[in-house]
């Protein structure tokens, strides 16, 4: 049981820290789009990149 609980800690730990890789924010859609777009991205950023796509 101790086990189970130290992989998913070590998990959160390597994934969601919630800093935007473009602007080094910190945020909580950070997390959001991690999840639906893979990106590490906040939502101001991936709006910017949605109307610039480079
Ligand atoms: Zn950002």
């Amino acid at each position: 049981m101790k086990n189970d609980d130290q992989i998913v800690i070590d998990k959160d730990k390597e994934k969601i820290d919630n800093i935007c890789e473009e602007c080094k924010n910190e945020d909580e859609t950070v997390k959001q789009n991690l999840i639906m777009y893979s990106y590490k991205i906040c939502n101001s950023c991936n709006i910017s990149k949605r109307i610039f796509p480079i």
